[in-house]
């Protein structure tokens, strides 16, 4: 097993955000998680990121114990390893393009040079090298959407987590960048957990999917 969840619990008063969540991901797959607005969804990825600390549970990616509150074991979501694409693509506003995508590179101190060729290189690859002394404000959605994936793939990330990256577009630019990001995804082999409340995205996206419902997942 990839990413393995088990008996993940998180309560807000007596409102439980997650109830019990376990679930597993194996090698190469990309995963859908359906579900309602204010079913838990961005929940079970914060807890994932470590953005947020369960109250109970354990996590672990690729054999390596992320979370586990019996053993008292919680890494720092700087060392998980873990991309996460939020809604408004959170792109730093007073970073370029060429900034923004080499922001990771330059928080885990690679060379200098290596940096500058890994970043021309994805821009490239995502034709957007014209675009990289523009900044966010001056970008479309479409755009910013490319450059939050560069940002993301350009990193050695083991594991990627994509929260309803596509609500807010339109119907032809979403399917449009749904299909590019699905690609991108799998040519880079990396390993995605989808979230979204659109079932369409999901048939469109992924061949696998959980459900959940009030912080519990759909048998
Ligand atoms: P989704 O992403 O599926 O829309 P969330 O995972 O964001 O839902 O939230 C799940 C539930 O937990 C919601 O009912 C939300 O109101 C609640 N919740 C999330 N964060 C907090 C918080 N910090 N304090 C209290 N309740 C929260
Ligand atoms: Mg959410």
């Amino acid at each position: 097993m990839y990413v393995e969840l088990k008996d993940i619990n998180k309560t807000f008063g007596d409102y439980k955000a997650s109830d019990h969540v376990s679930f597993g991901i194996e090698k190469g797959k990309l995963i859908g998680l359906l579900g309602p607005s204010g079913s838990g969804k961005s929940m079970v990825l914060k807890c994932i990121a470590g953005i947020m600390t369960p109250d109970a549970g354990r996590i672990v990616l690729d054999d390596e114990v992320l979370f586990d509150s019996d053993l008292k074991i919680n890494i720092s979501p700087q060392k998980r390893k873990i991309g996460y694409m939020f809604q408004n693509y959170a792109l730093f506003d007073h970073m370029n393009v060429y900034q923004n995508i080499a922001a990771p590179l330059k928080a885990h101190h690679e060379d200098k040079q290596v940096i500058k060729e890994k970043v021309q290189q994805i821009m490239e690859d995502f034709q957007i090298d014209d675009l990289q002394k523009r900044y966010p404000r001056q970008l479309s959605g479409g755009q910013k959407q490319r450059v939050a994936l560069a940002r993301l793939l350009v990193y050695d990330t083991k594991l990627v987590l994509l929260d309803e990256p596509f609500s807010a577009l339109d119907e032809t630019l979403k399917e449009q960048l749904l299909n590019e990001t699905k690609k991108k995804l799998v040519e880079y082999q990396k390993k995605c957990l989808f979230v979204t409340h659109s079932s369409k995205e999901i048939e469109m996206m992924c061949g696998n999917k959980l459900k959940i419902k009030r912080g519990r997942l759909e048998k």
